[in-house]
């Protein structure tokens, strides 16, 4: 039997669960990878590579065609809508199944439906099969078989679920037997016609090779202090497998068994390595509420703050954007954010609480921005994170738990070595003084006042959370 699998979130070959289950049912295989240009913002013909995530995810393709050549396996890329490509592949190859791993957002949903039954027509079958996480939220369950809105239960539960029946990552990469013969020097991807727009942003080496060594180094040192490090955004403390995640580039449980592995070998990495997985079960937790509750893309996840009045001042997001606050801990994240595509995750915490709580400008003009610019955007966990801040999601940060942006930057960058590495007009200031320019310290000429004053604005804040509360309540 012949079959196609088609690469999305799974750019790998170790532990990919659709390759190695249609290594168990067809003899002959050509995998697949469909650039549709729509997706990727272009329109027309050509696809348009013009995000940081976009550029990693063609870095990504180059090294997985790469991988695969080396394995004498000729990647197809072709260029269209998968639900008009993909049945034509079928149909010149002869493949019986296409595999694919199972999307979470409507809108892939939707589309797959789509690809289902065009496959279907063009005489083949569909084996799809979880991938991105290790249990889907059907699997974890509180007692009386409803979905979690909290996260420590569903952790919980989910670390149940895994004791019971551990999903181990294979340890080497199976392929079906054999190469459908005669597509060696077709759909290539140099062959595709990609307008590449430049970006100002640094991004990591994409790449199964960059993201098995970034988790091999990463477990083998700074794990141990992640529990204190993480929350240090001047301390190259944290995995940064994020975008390596997002695409599926390593896979979800080699990272969870590799980080049991590392917990065992002693004390101090077991603290470091269980606080480090429980992150990754955020994941995991994040992904389960946008596949059961597909409304937060776009929607509160608690109604009771439909009726919020949202600021509509269109300076003060710029200036935030753009990291021109006046307050220092924000404006190094959004600087951060702007060259490396990419934010360490206390600061993408109090960025997030500034916009929402300080501006009071709604979430989804924050998570839009987000997702543009993050090399790791993820629509559940950035929904997840922009709905925490803002409140208005699961187990989110109770509306009254508002961050002050300079003491968070006090605590959290003591000697102030992460804002002076991303706004330069603060160098000259020392220790934790570059946290209150103009009151601490001087202003430089160049650094803006800040655009709001936290104490008024926690206040109104305050004011309109309270407010939008007593609308719900009395019209329900
Ligand atoms: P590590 O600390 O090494 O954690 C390991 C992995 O666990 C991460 O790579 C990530 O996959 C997962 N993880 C860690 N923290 C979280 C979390 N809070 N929620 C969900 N997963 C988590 N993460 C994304 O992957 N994509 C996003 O688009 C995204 N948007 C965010 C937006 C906001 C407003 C906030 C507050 C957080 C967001 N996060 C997002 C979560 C988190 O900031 C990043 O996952 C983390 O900073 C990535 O760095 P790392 O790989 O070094 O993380």
């Amino acid at each position: 039997m012949r079959g196609i699998h088609w690469f999305r979130n799974d750019l790998r070959l170790l532990d990919n669960t659709c390759i190695l289950a249609l290594a168990d049912c067809v003899d002959e295989w050509l995998p697949v990878f469909v650039l549709d240009p729509e997706l990727l913002g272009g329109g027309g013909k050509r696809a348009k590579v013009k995000t940081p995530r976009a550029h990693f995810l063609l870095d990504c393709l180059e090294r997985l065609e790469a991988d695969l050549d080396a394995r004498g396996v000729p990647l197809q890329v072709l260029s269209g809508k998968p639900e008009k490509v993909l049945p034509q592949l079928i149909r010149e190859t002869g493949a019986e199944r296409l595999s694919f791993s199972q999307a979470s957002t409507p809108l892939a949903r939707r589309r797959d439906d789509r690809v289902a039954s065009a496959v279907m027509k063009a005489g083949a079958e569909t084996l799809v099969l979880r991938d991105h996480t290790i249990f889907g939220p059907e699997e974890i369950r509180t007692k009386t078989g409803g979905a979690y809105s909290v996260y420590t239960p569903y952790r919980n539960t989910w670390w149940q679920a895994w004791k019971q029946a551990p999903r181990l990552a294979a340890a080497r990469v199976r392929l079906p037997k054999k190469v459908i013969p005669g597509f060696a020097k077709q759909n290539r991807l140099d062959q595709i016609e990609v307008d590449r727009v430049e970006i100002e942003q640094d991004l990591p080496p994409g790449g199964e090779t960059a993201a098995k060594k970034r988790l091999r180094d990463f477990l083998a040192g700074p794990v141990a202090d992640y529990a204190e490090d993480r929350d240090r955004p001047a301390v190259d403390g944290t995995s940064r497998l994020s975008p390596y995640l997002r695409f599926g580039v390593i896979s979800i449980r080699k990272c969870i068994g590799d980080g049991l592995k590392a917990a065992e070998s002693s004390a101090r990495f077991d603290v470091g390595a269980s606080k480090w997985m429980d992150e990754l079960v955020w994941r995991e937790f994040y992904t389960g509420v946008l596949e059961n509750t597909p409304r937060v893309l776009g929607g509160n996840f608690r109604p009771e703050y439909d009726a919020l009045e949202w600021n509509d001042d269109s300076e003060a997001f710029t200036a935030w954007c753009e990291g021109r606050t006046g307050y220092p801990f924000v404006d190094a994240g959004m600087r951060q954010l702007r060259a490396t595509g990419w934010m360490h995750n206390r600061v993408r915490m109090v960025v997030a609480s500034f916009l929402t709580k300080d501006l009071l400008i709604d979430w989804r003009r924050g998570e839009r921005y987000f997702f543009e610019l993050l090399v790791d955007g993820d629509p559940a966990s950035n929904n997840g994170g922009w709905q925490w801040a803002a409140s208005t999601g699961t187990d989110a940060q109770p509306y009254f738990r508002i961050f002050n942006p300079t003491t968070q930057g006090e605590k959290w960058d003591p000697d102030g070595q992460y804002v002076r590495k991303w706004v330069p007009e603060l160098r000259e200031i020392e220790g934790k003084a570059i946290h209150s320019p103009g009151k601490r310290c001087e202003r430089p000429a160049d650094y803006p006042a800040p655009i709001v004053d936290h104490a008024i604005a926690r206040e109104e804040a305050l004011a309109a959370f309270k407010k939008a509360r007593q609308l719900s309540a009395r019209h329900p």
